[in-house]
Parts: C-alpha cells; structure tokens; sequence
C-alpha cells in the first residue's frame, strides 16, 4: 500500500463510511466537561450531524478504520475483489483526528467502523482500543458508536459497551436467503448471537447502575442495526417483519434502512438500478408507526400491495387508512389516543393536544385545522363538533382527494 498521508486516508476513509446509516445519536447518557475535566459532552439533542448531498444525515466524523476487508460481500464497495484505493489508520491517527475535530468544534462525537482485517477479533480489538484511549487517556466525554464485528469474541464486544456510547452489529439484509447469496462469509445465526449477547450485556449494564450508581455505564445508547434494501429481492413486508423480529427479541433502540446504492465495478448478482430514495423514506415511516403509533407489524405489512411492497406515493399510514375505511371517522372529541393515533396526517403531539384540550370544551373542525398541516387530509376521516363526513369514506376518489399533490420540481432550487 503506497503511504498516504492523514489528509489522504481521511478522504478515502470518511467516504467509504457514507453507505452505513447512524445518524440518530440522542438518547444516550448525558455527559459533559465542565468544571474542566476531560473533554466533549454529549449535551442537549445528542450530537452534529451533516447532510450528504443525496440526503443522508451523517455525523462529521464518520470513519473506517480501514476499508481493506478479507471478506467478499457482493454489496460493499471495500469488499477483497472491489478495485478502490485502500487506506487504513492507527488507532492513535483516529484518537488524534477524533481530538482534534472536537477541539475545532467540527464534531461532537465519533462513528467508527471498519473493514476486516487480518481476523474479526484483531479488527474488533483495534476499534475497541480507539474507544478505550479516547475514554480513558484522554477522557473524552463526547458520543461514541462504534460498528462491532458480529463473529468477534463475545468479550471483545462487551469491552466495546463499555468505551461506546452505542454499538450497532449490521444484519446487512433481511432474509437468510439475501444473506447467503450476497454476504457469503457472514453467518446469520451468529450476528444474531453477537446481537444477543450485546442485549444480555446491556440489560446486565443497567442492572448493575440500579444497584450500584458506581458501576460502570454500558452502552447507554444501547444497540443498533443497518438493514441494505434493494440488493436483493426481499419485499417491503419481508423487511418490516425481520426489523420487528428485532425490535422484540434483542431490544434494539433502532433499524436503519439504507437504500441500496451501486458501486462502481458491481458483482453480477446485484440489481443494476438503485431502489428509489423514497423506499427507504417509507420504511423509516413505517417504524415509526411500530415504535410510536401503536401499529403492529402485520397492519404495516398489511398496508403494502399484494407485492408486499408499501406504495410510494402515499405515506402507510394513509395507505392503511385507505385500506381499512371501516377503522374511520374517528371522533376526535371522544376516541381513545390508540384511535386518534390512526388518523392520516395527525402526529403524536397534535393528539396530545387534542386530548388536552378537549377536557376544557368540544373541538371543532378548526381546531383540528390549527394543529394539521393539511385539513384536508384529515378531514375524510374525523369528527368533530361541527363536521361528520358524509360517505366520504366510501368514495372510490378518496385517494386522490388526500394524496399529496404532484409538483414539478425546479430545476433550479437550491
Ligand atoms: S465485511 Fe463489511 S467491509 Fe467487509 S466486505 Fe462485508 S460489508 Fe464490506
């Protein structure tokens, strides 16, 4: 490997790291360095983050440690058969970067993963050593995820809880099938054993800090994992089933879905064409109809077309609604929250307000107006104290008359 200097890693580095999604870094432990002691905090709203210009959120300092890898999964760019340009870091160049961006106020924590080098274990070992100097040379106090290598031994990864802030052990994809046609070295069962051992730690963690408040903290943010969609043929309802699957079992905080981006010089067995951005969007959506509106994952699954495939033009809340009209009106001066959270286009805090403010008198179509972005959108499937629908439920045009509207987009915004 020609030598390269940091400016010249970081370049290669920093770019192979785009394809992994992290950018929720909130919920983690407060943290910080006043009083002058240590360095960073993980203060406020959690952590910076940066737009890439296709849209993704990404934190400043997103890195591999290498992107050189001994295994060959079809999807990666960094995979042992791709032609990139390889580089690779000391852990004391990624403590030093990681310093020095904080001290310049560019960053306010650190996204490291890797490809594989030499064994999972010597990998694990090198990104595990980044956190441990950073927390405990420098006393670093600012975020940490650090991306574990699921075949590393299992005490590898628990000393990883200990140093990071969250931790994330891709399934990469969401079927067996996917997995084996498209990551051949990567074994399912034991990404999901990594990932319960990480649960197992984690609840172990918090145990301890009920008992002891001097036990140490581990992985406050808790685990996360990075689905790939569009690389293979799994359906939106494959991918929305596997991502509650693990939600229950391994108390992940978060599924990320990464739309399937083609590399340059890409194996025969993927797709040629990119899925749409907007797939990824839906999914994200549907998540959070699992996580905060109380849907189950069959109603999600439900919402998708006979292909499994959620639509693209409307949001699976409104596909759902659209599906299961005799779930509608709702009457929003009497219907429990689970009911007003069923509504398209009511959020969870406009519901929170309609609860609150309908003890004190009877809301009116207006008032749900001021707390929507689009009345119009919710107002084929309310109630209130002046408005009842008349058979708008039960119009073949419903659709078109709640869908968002087509724009042409300009050319020339920014
Ligand atoms: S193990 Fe990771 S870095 Fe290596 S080829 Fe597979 S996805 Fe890429």
């Amino acid at each position: 490997m020609a030598q390269l200097d940091t400016r010249q890693k970081l370049a290669i580095l920093a770019d192979a790291a785009k394809y992994d999604a992290s950018c929720a870094s909130s919920g983690t432990s407060k943290r910080d360095s006043r009083g002058g002691k240590g360095i960073g905090s993980t203060e406020g709203m959690g952590i910076c983050h940066a737009y890439a210009p296709d849209g993704r959120c990404i934190s400043l300092l997103k890195i591999l440690l290498t992107n050189s890898c001994i295994f060959d999964c079809h999807y990666c760019i960094n995979r042992k058969s791709s032609n990139v340009r390889r580089a690779r870091f000391t852990v004391e160049e990624v403590v030093h970067l990681t310093l020095a961006f904080y001290k310049r106020n560019y960053i306010e924590g650190l996204f490291l993963s890797s490809g594989i080098i030499r064994s999972s274990n010597y990998t694990m070992e090198q990104l595990v050593e980044v956190a441990r100097q950073l927390r405990e040379v420098h006393d670093f106090r600012g975020y940490i995820h650090l991306k574990t290598i699921p075949d590393a031994d299992s005490e590898l990864v628990r000393q990883a809880g200990l140093h990071a802030d969250r931790v994330s052990i891709n399934v990469e994809l969401p079927t067996e099938r996917g997995l084996t046609t498209l990551a051949p070295d990567k074994n399912g069962a034991r990404i999901e054993g990594a990932m319960r051992d990480m649960k197992g730690a984690i609840e172990d963690g918090r145990d301890a800090r009920q008992k002891y408040k001097s036990a140490p903290r581990f992985a406050p943010a808790g685990q996360s994992t990075q689905m790939i969609v569009g690389a293979d043929a799994a359906s939106d309802g494959d991918i929305v089933t596997r991502a509650s699957q693990l939600y229950d079992r391994f108390g992940l905080r978060r599924v990320y879905y990464s739309a399937f981006s083609p590399i340059p010089s890409p194996s025969a067995v993927l797709p040629l064409k990119r899925p749409p951005l907007m797939r990824e969007h839906r999914l994200y959506q549907s998540d959070w109809l699992m996580r905060f509106y109380g849907f189950k994952p069959k109603e999600v699954v439900s919402a998708a077309g006979e292909d499994g495939m959620l639509p693209l033009d409307i949001d699976p809340k409104l596909a759902w609604a659209l599906k299961f009209r005799d779930a509608f009106p709702v009457d929003v001066n009497r219907a429990p929250r689970e009911q007003l959270l069923r509504i398209p286009g009511l959020g969870t805090k406009a519901v929170k307000r309609i609860l609150r403010s309908r003890r004190w008198r009877s809301l009116t179509l207006d008032d749900v107006a001021r707390l929507t972005v689009s009345v119009s959108k919710v107002r084929p499937f309310i109630i209130t104290a002046d408005w009842r629908p008349t058979f708008l439920t039960d119009r073949s045009d419903l659709k078109a008359l709640v869908a968002p509207k087509e724009q042409q987009l300009d050319l020339f915004a920014a």
